[in-house]
């Protein structure tokens, strides 16, 4: 439902270190080859388009409007190097440079209109790699601060889970609490214990069933898009101005997944996208506001997961925005019947099956994630991700040091979104804490 891929699989990346430690990754993955290539994307390669009216988009063009898009995109991330932006959104530059492009094609309205339509599906991908509802809203200056690590993508053979197993291996029996939400975070306290009455602990964590659990630190990983509505009463002394600035600032949207399962594949065997081009669309057009009659114009296109032996004859149909926050809203059978309709339409063929199962995320409505993932939102930078990232109370405080530290993916600078920005992050919070306590043991020796 939510992590799939190790995005950058290479030996900068936590999770593929982990990995490849553990032997989780097959043979290919773990090649001195993948691990070398760096691409700009995190879709995979063999990608087939179809349009609204049932036909095949030669395969030139969408191979021509996918280098556009991909030498635009270079362009955007360059910005980070440089002082001024001319723009202040991802989707105002591309649109002005898509605009100038356009300015310049010699080809006839039609095959315009379908290049347009084309660069309105990378859009569409973006906005799902970036968890956003819109390229208006992704802060251009920042884009490219944002690291691709080289490697092709890969997933886990046994499902990204074997990772947590053995991960969970090497912890004693039991330490793990599951399905424990915790209500409050008290921190700069002095609070007792009978077991251990002359010990003051600084923070307490209160449990939503009421147990209560003291600490000297406490490493928050709780997502942003649980902090921006909660951190008003999760946190007891309130944080400071400066934190719930950023955590307002940064931004965290939804990608959704939403899986179809066929009884026999419609698809032919060497492909592993199918690519959705809605002709009259266009990133230069205004998107319908009737979400009822249009959400499913947000799906990119149709994921194949492979191999079919591990997975069945699976489709994977991802999402993002204020579409996929309403697609979580309807009955599966509608959710169903509308993709059906979108595969015989774009396909030309309607006789093709429905899916004989479905299955979906809804990570807007969990009021633990209240969407999927981080991005540098306008009005925002790396910056912002740093202070969010801070421990509590800040350094110049006299009280107690470290008592909240903070990590998980939007904590992470130049990872954030990711696992591996997620893994990194806890390392380094782990790293913090083993650091004051060896400054703490080295100024008393005796200790
Ligand atoms: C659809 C989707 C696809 C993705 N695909 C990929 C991918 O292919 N590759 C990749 O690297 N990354 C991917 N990601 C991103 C990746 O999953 C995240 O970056 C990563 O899981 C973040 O880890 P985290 O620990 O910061 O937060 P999370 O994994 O969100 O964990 C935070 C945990 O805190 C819990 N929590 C919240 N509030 C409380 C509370 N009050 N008390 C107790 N617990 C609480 C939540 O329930 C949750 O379990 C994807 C994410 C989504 C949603």
């Amino acid at each position: 439902m939510g992590a799939q891929w190790i995005h950058g699989p290479s030996k900068q990346n936590a999770v593929f270190q982990l990995a490849s430690q553990y032997h989780l990754l097959d043979e290919a993955a773990m090649s001195e080859e993948n691990q070398a290539v760096q691409l700009n994307t995190h879709l995979p390669a063999v990608s087939i388009c179809y349009t609204s009216s049932g036909k095949r988009v030669d395969p030139e063009i969408s191979a021509s409007m996918e280098e556009l898009y991909s030498v635009l995109i270079l362009k955007s991330r360059e910005f980070f190097q440089s002082k001024a932006e001319p723009v202040q959104s991802l989707g105002e530059f591309l649109k002005r440079e898509i605009a100038r492009c356009a300015e310049e094609w010699k080809d006839d309205e039609e095959v315009c209109n379908l290049k347009l339509a084309l660069l309105n599906v990378e859009f569409k991908i973006e906005c799902c790699v970036a968890g956003t509802d819109s390229l208006d809203l992704l802060a251009l200056q920042p884009f490219g601060e944002y690291v691709i690590l080289p490697g092709i993508d890969c997933t886990f053979p046994s499902g990204f889970n074997s990772l947590i197993d053995e991960m969970m291996k090497s912890l004693p029996k039991d330490i793990v609490s599951f399905n424990k939400p915790v209500k409050y975070i008290h921190w700069n306290g002095s609070f007792k214990t009978p077991e251990a009455p002359e010990h003051s602990y600084s923070v307490l964590v209160e449990c939503e069933n009421g147990e209560i659990i003291p600490a000297d630190h406490v490493i928050v990983t709780v997502p942003l898009g649980f902090l921006k509505e909660n951190y008003e009463t999760f946190f007891r002394p309130p944080l400071p101005p400066s934190k719930i600035n950023s955590i307002q600032k940064v931004g965290f949207g939804t990608n959704n997944k939403i899986f179809l399962e066929f009884e026999e594949p419609f698809w032919e065997p060497e492909c592993d996208l199918i690519k959705l081009v809605w002709e009259d669309e266009s990133p230069l057009n205004n998107r319908s506001p009737d979400l009822q009659k249009t959400w499913f114009r947000k799906i990119l296109g149709f994921i194949i997961l492979k191999p079919a032996e591990r997975y069945g004859h699976v489709l994977l149909a991802v999402l993002a925005g204020q579409e996929a926050n309403f697609m979580e809203q309807l009955p599966d059978s509608e959710v169903k019947d509308c993709l059906t309709q979108v595969i015989h339409q774009f396909t030309g063929n309607p006789l093709i099956p429905p899916p004989k199962n479905i299955l979906r995320s809804k990570w807007h409505s969990d009021r633990f994630t209240k969407g999927s993932y981080s991005y540098t939102e306008v009005g925002s930078s790396g910056d912002d991700i740093d202070i969010i990232a801070q421990p509590l109370p800040s350094k110049s405080a006299k009280e107690q040091p470290l008592q909240v530290l903070f990590a998980g993916e939007a904590t992470h600078r130049t990872f954030y979104s990711t696992t591996h920005g997620a893994l990194e992050s806890g390392q380094r919070e782990a790293d913090r804490l083993r650091d004051h306590y060896w400054l703490h043991i080295s100024r008393n020796p005796k200790l």
